[in-house]
């Protein structure tokens, strides 16, 4: 199902996730080369997730810029004794809009499950963050058939009880597993199937709202392979890893956002 032309436009978004790397003299580094390429309006909306050492450099230079900070984890509760964890309105006070939840490597590597990225999604919310909310198959459950059964369940566990005002303030991310980091990139075939399923699902439970909800897609996008994949009618822009950490690579996947425009 494409929803183009049906309900509130969907604004094209490109968020960089930049996982375990940059120091701050890097990140530093790296927004100082990327500003100029996107400066002073970038073609779509563009949110940059350094890790958490490096997010207030990164505020300071995006201070009075459209493009917007984001964190790549949070904590769902509000304070206490969670050695080396952080809340959202920790993230708030550093200048973050967006965080990242979910994300198949926090999944996979440190035991996130459907509930505890529920509850994520929820105490970034409760923080006035936008919540990035990630699913995605792994090559196993795609190979028996399961992709549309996986992501429904996740997607269901992380919004289908959300209130109408978080609802606006989330963002899906279809990020297939075997794609992430791996160089293989989903088809824009393969990629608009699960974004239009994941669509329908998202107006089934939400009507117009749900259907407004944008869906990126993430899993080594580049500038090769983004044209394609963003001009899927359901494909609502791009969450990067790698390409994300070189500027012109990443300022050319914004601009094919951008070239690909709203819904
Ligand atoms: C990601 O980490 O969200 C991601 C999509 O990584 P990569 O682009 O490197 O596959």
């Amino acid at each position: 199902m494409s929803a183009a032309g049906n309900g509130p436009p969907r604004p094209a978004l490109v968020a960089g996730n930049w996982k375990m790397n940059k120091t701050n003299p890097e990140a530093v580094g790296l927004v100082r080369e990327l500003l100029p390429a996107l400066l002073p309006t970038p073609p779509c909306e563009v949110v940059l997730c350094p890790p958490f050492t490096a997010l207030t450099e990164v505020a300071l230079l995006l201070a009075g810029t459209p493009v917007r900070l984001g964190a790549q984890n949070l904590h769902w509760e509000a304070g206490g004794a969670y050695t080396g964890e952080v809340t959202g309105a920790m993230l708030r006070s550093a200048g973050c809009a967006y965080v990242i939840v979910g994300h198949s490597e926090r999944r996979r590597l440190f035991g996130e499950t459907d509930e505890t990225v529920a509850r994520k999604t929820r105490a970034a919310h409760a923080a006035g963050l936008a919540a990035i909310v990630c699913v995605g198959e792994t090559l196993e459950e795609r190979e028996r058939g399961e992709t549309e059964a996986v992501v429904d369940r996740q997607l269901r566990a992380a919004l289908f009880d959300l209130a109408p005002e978080a609802l606006a303030q989330t963002v899906v991310a279809y990020e297939p597993v075997w794609a992430i980091g791996t160089g293989r990139t989903a088809t824009p075939a393969q990629a608009q199937a699960v974004h239009a399923h994941l669509r329908g699902r998202l107006a089934e439970r939400f009507g117009a709202p749900g259907a407004a909800v944008r869906i990126l897609y993430g899993g080594s996008a580049t500038p090769e392979t983004a044209g394609t994949l963003l001009a899927e009618p359901d494909v609502d822009g791009a969450l990067v890893g790698a390409a994300s950490l070189n500027a012109p690579t990443f300022a050319a996947v914004v601009r094919l956002a951008g070239a690909a425009g709203a819904r």
